[in-house]
């Protein structure tokens, strides 16, 4: 594979993957590739979520699953499921401070109730001492068990107590209020397994759990959660002039950022990443990287995928019977995005501190080195592989809308996404470009919230447009 990546080459590649695809992948047909290998953005997603759906299985194994205590799971993947372990709510429980009430009693107002007793949060009322009769009202607080006999709770912002006006009538001993408001059976309680029955799902196993999903265990009891282990996401930063960043670069070199920077993207989508030392421009110490890095469930490459002399990334690929899903993407910043797959019969290095079960196919991203095409690169395209590796199903893309500050204005046939700042005032929100230098402005990213998305048909857009975004 010595000359240079020809369309030929190319052209051999993607029909490899073609028939890689429909033997090995298939559940649904392979999106299209055209024997360029570069794809638009939405066929590049589309591929990727294609060999996503095919992957998660791998993770169900019970090898695969460890047992964390509660709050450990926070981030993690559900590897079983969580049920209700009783009826939720277990009581009808009211979610009003007021009385206890029959709606039946009040529906001519103002009317008068007597007041036969009084449950706090915690009580349990025991029907044969207390209970709601004609005419009667207990008085009740926010999240104590509904009496025997009502069928409502009153507020009491809708209720005074009159007492000295009704201590003057013929029940000077007891309690009395009246009743503003009318009220419906069933208003201001959760009735008894209205939320979930024991025994009903709650959160399936395959779902990453955040807040709500901690406080959904923590309801139910789970102080420890059967969840996925990581996928370790191999990280390998290649390029002549690329130093650690411990080392004093000299006058032409830079220090690595981007295995950090996708480090911190990987731990976020719920992987564990695994750096690698940098990778030469060396075909030889570039081919025992990566097929140290292919060890791990995922491969992601920096740099060495342009069209440069010393690109050798993908060659070294090739020698190592990857197959090419697609070798660029029609998109600004991140074009030359490679994505592809090397089989079982690639000979491994195995990692020494976990045995590492083999499973065709083993995925890898060539992405380009530029830091910023790095990032977006990793947000656009990695991120559906890695949720899938973890045990998830892969979440969607979201696109958000705002309008934009100032004018845009681009060259046409590339879909971009433009660093941006996403602000406002409570509901609304505008968006403006951040300036910037191109694709290896770090600073310019760190000063952006989001990007806005411009099509690949559009040279301008006008300040007040509404634009679609992708929030960072
Ligand atoms: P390449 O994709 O190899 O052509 O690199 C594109 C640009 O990104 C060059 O200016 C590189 O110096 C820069 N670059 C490559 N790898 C890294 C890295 N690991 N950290 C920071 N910048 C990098
Ligand atoms: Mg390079």
């Amino acid at each position: 594979m010595g000359q240079a990546l020809s369309r030929d080459w190319f052209r051999s590649r993607i029909q490899a993957a073609r028939g890689y695809d429909s033997e090995m992948l298939s559940s649904s047909p392979a999106p299209v590739v055209s024997s360029s290998g570069v794809v638009s953005f939405e066929v590049a997603r589309r591929i990727v979520e294609h060999h996503a759906a095919n992957v998660g299985p791998e993770k169900a194994s019970p090898e695969k699953v460890e047992s964390v205590e509660l709050l450990a799971g926070f981030g993690r993947v559900l590897a079983e499921p969580i049920v209700a372990d009783r009826d939720l709510p277990a009581f009808a429980r009211a979610t009003r401070d007021g009385f206890a009430v029959r709606s039946e009693n009040l529906r001519e107002v103002p009317t008068r109730l007597e007041v036969v007793g009084e449950i706090k949060a915690g009580d349990w009322p025991e029907p044969d001492v207390l209970s709601v009769g004609r005419g009667q009202a207990v008085e009740i607080m926010t999240g104590a068990p509904l009496p025997a006999g009502a069928d409502a709770v009153v507020m009491v912002e809708y209720t005074s107590a009159e007492r000295s006006r009704f201590q003057l009538a013929d029940h000077a001993e007891g309690r009395w209020i009246e009743a503003q408001r009318s009220v419906a059976a069933g208003e201001n309680f959760v009735p008894r397994g209205a939320e979930a029955h024991a025994g009903q799902l709650l959160l399936d196993r395959g779902r990453r759990l955040d807040h709500a999903g901690i406080a959904i265990a923590a309801s139910v009891g789970k102080n420890r959660l059967q969840v996925f282990q990581k996928p370790r996401v191999a990280l390998l930063a290649t390029g002549d002039e690329v130093v650690a960043i411990h080392a004093t670069p000299g006058p032409a070199q830079i220090r690595n950022s981007n295995t950090y920077s996708l480090a911190a993207q990987v731990e976020k989508a719920g992987g564990e990443p695994v750096r690698l030392a940098i990778a030469p421009d060396e075909r030889a110490r570039l081919r025992e990287l990566i097929e140290q890095g292919l060890a791990s469930e995922l491969l992601l490459i920096t740099g060495g995928v342009s069209m440069g002399k010393y690109d050798l990334v993908e060659q070294v690929l090739a020698e190592l019977n990857a197959v090419f899903f697609f070798t660029g993407a029609n998109i600004q910043p991140g074009k030359p995005i490679v994505f592809g797959a090397c089989g079982a019969e690639t000979p491994f290095v195995f990692a020494q501190d976990r045995p590492v079960r083999m499973f065709a196919p083993h995925h890898f991203f060539g992405l380009p080195g530029n830091p910023v095409s790095t990032m977006v690169t990793f947000e656009l395209f990695v991120r559906p592989m890695i949720e899938a590796l973890a045990g998830m199903t892969p979440q969607p893309l979201i696109f958000l809308r705002a309008q934009l500050k100032s004018e845009i204005r681009t060259k046409t046939g590339l879909k971009r996404f433009l660093p941006a700042v996403l602000s406002g005032e409570f509901e609304n929100a505008a968006v403006e470009l951040v300036t910037w230098r191109g694709s290896g402005d770090v600073a310019a990213l760190a000063r952006a919230n989001c990007y806005v998305v411009v099509p690949p048909d559009r040279e301008r857009i006008e300040a007040g447009e509404w634009v679609p975004l992708l929030m960072r």
